[in-house]
């Protein structure tokens, strides 16, 4: 997945925003870390580099990024809500209910949908990463439920 960090800062721009150093801070990160940081992971790498944000500054800036549409927010279960940079191609997961796997999954399966939903709703969804719970192959044939 690859951010240009000039081109980011460009859109931001242009669409009025006010790149304070705490929100540049957490845009670098985001710039250089891997996919799917909690706002802990975004927090400890924050202090890392000598600053100091808490927990609530660094939500807001995620949610601020998330409503521009720059950043995906995504709750991956027992791993909790992860964010990243809405980058291209996008991915999304499969997640099992019962052992926790994870498949990642192209963008190709959403497509239709997004026709779908723009179509017959008038609605501009924003599938970005997507995280979808069931069963897993082995654990869907395994009776689970112990009857
Ligand atoms: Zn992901
Ligand atoms: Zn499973």
């Amino acid at each position: 997945m690859t951010h240009s960090r000039d081109e980011l800062l460009k859109q931001l721009r242009v669409r009025g925003a006010r790149l304070t150093i705490q929100r540049r801070l957490v845009l670098d990160i985001l710039l250089d870390g891997n996919d799917h940081l909690s706002v802990q992971d975004i927090q400890a790498q924050v202090t890392q580099r000598g600053a100091d944000l808490t927990e609530t500054t660094v939500y807001r800036i995620l949610q601020w990024l998330k409503n521009l549409g720059f950043v995906s927010q995504t709750d991956l279960g027992q791993r909790g809500v992860v964010y990243e940079l809405i980058g291209s191609p996008r991915h999304h997961h499969l997640i099992c209910l019962n052992c926790g796997g994870v498949i990642e999954v192209g963008d190709g399966l959403f497509e239709e949908l997004r026709d779908h939903v723009r179509r017959d709703y008038d609605f501009e969804p924003r599938i970005d990463h997507m995280a979808i719970f069931g069963l897993c192959q082995d654990c869907g044939n395994q009776n689970i439920s112990g009857e």
